[in-house]
């Protein structure tokens, strides 16, 4: 009997677009080719955050979606809205742990108000894909790509995320194409 694949859940953290997590979940399915579930929300655990740098631990975010996990094997990414930090950088857009099978993306550094340019909703949709992906391709242990068009490349801000494409390049794919 052929094995059953591993599912990817999409949880949604706190007052998250559930129309966005809809698409999102909808179109990261067969790029992965895997099926995807959405979680009913969940609340940003408390825990995580940082009273004094305001922020929420973004490793704190991952435990709590890994309890989440109804097997192994699972892949599960929250979608939030807040400010997340790492203890050695001030500030992160997504973050991912290959081991525990989780990333979280949030969309706090997606909107270009944060930038002072005027607010532009259909923009932050496919910055919020472009860098679901890039979490994804962790958990399928892709290393981060060096071509700066590719979706797998490390984008620290909002513009390097507007300049890549939202596919993978051609050795990004052929390596997906091996683990998924
Ligand atoms: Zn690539």
């Amino acid at each position: 009997m052929a094995l059953l694949k591993s599912k990817i859940v999409v949880v949604p953290l706190g007052e998250v677009d559930f129309i966005m997590v809809n698409r999102l979940a909808a179109e990261i399915g067969p790029i992965f080719n895997h099926s995807v579930d959405i979680l009913k929300g969940m609340k940003i655990p408390e825990e995580a955050h940082n009273i004094i740098r305001g922020q929420y631990y973004a490793v704190v975010i991952l435990a709590k979606l890994e309890r989440a996990k109804a097997n192994p094997r699972e892949k599960v990414i929250g979608i939030c809205e807040d400010d997340l930090y790492l203890p050695d950088v001030n500030t992160i857009i997504g973050h991912a742990d290959t081991l525990s099978g989780t990333a979280v993306v949030s969309l706090w550094h997606l909107r270009q108000e944060f930038y002072g340019l005027p607010e532009d909703d259909s923009k932050i949709y496919p910055r919020l894909f472009k860098e679901t992906l890039h979490q994804m391709a962790h958990l399928f242990n892709l290393s981060e790509c060096r071509n700066p068009k590719c979706v797998n490349y490390f984008s620290r801000m909002m513009p390097d995320i507007d300049n890549k494409n939202k596919r993978f390049c051609d050795i990004c794919r052929r390596n997906l194409t091996d683990v998924t």
